[in-house]
């Protein structure tokens, strides 16, 4: 796991424990996760949300996610300008999960390839698959890819490298 740190502005341990939701949410389907720590002027997750799953205090509060309403849709995965959100499935099989990420870079990952999964420090971490593909084109933001990566590290891998 990371061992990160706010200068780095990388989710550490503590922070990302905190963003999940409980284990049995997990094992429900998918969820978002938006590794949002930094107080800014800032709220596209927010006004992206279809189901009102993510709310401020203020604008300026980090977002908090109510997972009972979050459907998993990554609305807010093309939306964050910081590229901080995430959804991630981890009902996708027995040894694997899906984590879907947004992706800025060209050319962009087909689908079926093999890529390098990254940690948030851009460490490779293990080989993944690419599942789906959703360019900018046809989203309202960033290009989102979902790769297939081993669960164990699904908390891990959150960019890719091809
Ligand atoms: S995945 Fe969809 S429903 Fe869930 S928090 Fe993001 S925008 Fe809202
Ligand atoms: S859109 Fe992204 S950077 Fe802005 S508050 Fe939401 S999670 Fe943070």
């Amino acid at each position: 796991m990371t061992t990160n740190n706010e200068t780095a502005g990388v989710a550490t341990d503590k922070d990302l424990s905190d963003l999940l939701p409980s284990p049995e949410r997990r094992e429900e389907g998918p969820y978002a996760v938006c590794e949002c720590h930094q107080e800014i002027p800032c709220n596209p997750c927010v006004t992206s949300c279809p189901t009102g799953a993510i709310t401020q205090d203020t604008i300026n509060s980090t977002p908090d996610i109510d997972f009972d309403q979050c459907v998993g849709c990554r609305e807010c995965v093309t939306a964050c300008p910081g590229l901080a959100c995430f959804v991630i499935d981890e009902t996708y099989s027995e040894q694997k999960a899906l984590v879907n990420i947004p992706y800025e870079f060209l050319p962009l990952p087909e689908k079926g390839e093999s890529v390098t999964g990254l940690d948030r420090e851009g460490n490779e971490v293990t080989e993944v698959q690419v599942k789906r593909v959703d360019d900018r084109e046809s989203l309202n933001g960033s290009n989102v890819i979902t790769i297939v990566v081993p669960k164990d590290k699904v908390h891990r891998i959150r960019n890719i490298k091809i």
